[in-house]
């Protein structure tokens, strides 16, 4: 038995939510959520955060949702003469909100979820935590109101709204460009003294599959290179498993005996350094690799970046375009001298 939605087929209560959620999120997106992922990675603090899944969810308290659970019976917005509490209202279509929104062009049909999709969507990070930091600060201003009797001036909450959203984009972006957040560049790392370092990395082709090999020691100097084809099919997590179970080999037979191996595949790396089950057709592999490994003696499987892998990405691909195969000591083939030293 294996749970499909898992590439190791173990089932968790994560794979049940996502399923669940997804499957509710695909009837209508016009009126569902679907921006999951940007908003987990919005960087705004995490209190903003669960406060925003709360509202796209539907389960922030306003009145109406209270009225629905018989927790509060009476009144309506606290703002405006309106009856109705809900979220649309509070933080869209209340009238008083129109100041708050005014230098806003993303406003849709008074519809919460399409505009934080509208906002969470846009190019620029700092509109949508500027987003976040107005729906934020209404939430807050509406309990101020609740709990407190005090009341809220747009002008405040605006010079307030603006304020934040610098101080957020400041300290979660880490001062990068306005524009998606992307990840800082990774080089290459040599291995500590005395242990080698191994970069390998796999190729699909048309009709066959081939990888690359090279080791490096603690210097950055060229050690051995080693790159082959395979005879298997086009599913790439199956042909990275059989990649490091060659690449394994290869090592052994030719004596080496400690060394840190760098696939860039985060699932193999992480299949083969969890203690958990892999119940997939993989896991079989994964466990051969791990024989290979104990038998070979102090290997060490540590995930790198795939701009990181680059030498052993070429090396790979080469096997196709200009028919380099064998293995190489001391002086590296061509197609990756100009890489090696990196
Ligand atoms: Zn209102």
């Amino acid at each position: 038995m294996r749970w499909q939605g898992d590439i190791r087929g173990i089932y968790t209560a994560r794979h049940g939510y996502r399923l669940l959620t997804s499957a509710s999120i695909h009837t209508d997106p016009q009126l569902h959520f679907v921006e999951w992922q940007k908003l987990w990675k919005l960087p705004v603090p995490l209190k903003v955060k669960n406060f925003l899944w709360r509202c796209m969810r539907n389960i922030l308290q306003v009145r109406e949702m209270l009225k629905a659970r018989h927790v509060w019976e009476r009144g309506g917005c606290l703002f405006c003469l309106s009856n109705m509490e809900t979220m649309d209202h509070l933080f869209c279509s209340c009238p008083i909100k129109a100041q708050v929104w005014h230098d806003f062009t993303i406003l849709h049909n008074d519809s919460l979820v399409l505009l934080l999709n509208g906002a969470l969507c846009s190019p620029s990070v700092k509109g949508a935590i500027h987003v976040a930091a107005k729906l934020w600060l209404l939430w807050n201003a509406r309990n101020d109101v609740v709990w407190k009797g005090k009341l809220l001036r747009i002008t405040d909450l605006l010079s307030q709204a603006a304020w934040l959203s610098d101080l957020w984009f400041s300290t979660y972006t880490r001062g990068v460009a306005d524009t998606d957040v992307a990840p800082t560049a990774a080089s290459w790392t040599p291995s500590p003294p005395h242990r080698l370092k191994c970069n390998v990395d796999a190729a699909v082709f048309e009709d066959s599959a081939g990888f690359g090999l090279v080791v490096k020691d603690h210097a950055r100097v060229f050690v051995s290179a080693y790159n082959a084809r395979l005879g298997c099919g086009r599913d790439l997590y199956l042909v990275e498993a059989m990649v490091v179970r060659e690449a394994l080999s290869w090592l052994m037979s030719n004596g080496y005996t400690d060394f840190i191996l760098e696939p860039d595949s985060l699932n193999f790396c992480s299949s083969f350094n969890s203690c958990l089950l892999d119940l997939s057709y993989v896991g079989l592999l994964v466990e051969q690799c791990h024989c290979i490994a104990n038998d070979i003696g102090n290997v060490f499987v540590h995930h790198v970046r795939r701009s990181v892998n680059r030498v052993a990405h070429v090396l790979a691909w080469a096997i196709g375009s200009s028919s380099v195969l064998g293995s190489w000591v001391s002086v590296p083939p061509t197609c990756i001298a100009h890489l090696v030293s990196y």
